[in-house]
């Protein structure tokens, strides 16, 4: 998949104090912007990648503002978990599971906010 990895991204900077979380992901359009965790860890984590090459996909979707919008209307109306948008992202990102073991596995789930934005965030292991 065509995407870019964008490292100390200041929106994920802010979605980072938003969240008050250690280390944050989100989806702009094809870029993944980290805040508090490095690229090469980031693509390590199997689950977490996956979830956030789902928001891509739905970016290239629907396009980049209707996205955007479509996600804002989501969050809204059910909040961050239920977010159809998130479910989709969530069982992308929990295919790679099986092929963990428990411990990872524990770790690499991430964990539902409040913030109508594609944001993810992840507490350190
Ligand atoms: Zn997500």
């Amino acid at each position: 998949m065509d995407f870019k990895v964008v490292e100390r991204s200041p929106f994920a900077r802010i979605a980072r104090m938003v969240l008050k979380s250690n280390n944050v992901a989100m989806v702009l359009g094809k870029s993944i912007h980290l805040s508090g965790v490095s690229r090469e860890d980031f693509i390590k984590d199997e689950g977490w990648l996956a979830h956030e090459l789902c928001h891509i996909e739905q970016f290239r979707e629907h396009g980049f503002f209707r996205f955007l919008w479509l996600y804002l209307c989501e969050s809204m109306r059910v909040g961050y978990y239920n977010n159809k948008y998130e479910v989709e992202a969530r069982i992308a990102g929990m295919k790679h599971r099986k092929f963990q073991n428990p411990a990872k596995r524990a770790a690499a789930v991430v964990d539902p906010t409040g913030i109508p934005l594609p944001g993810d965030s992840k507490r350190k292991a």
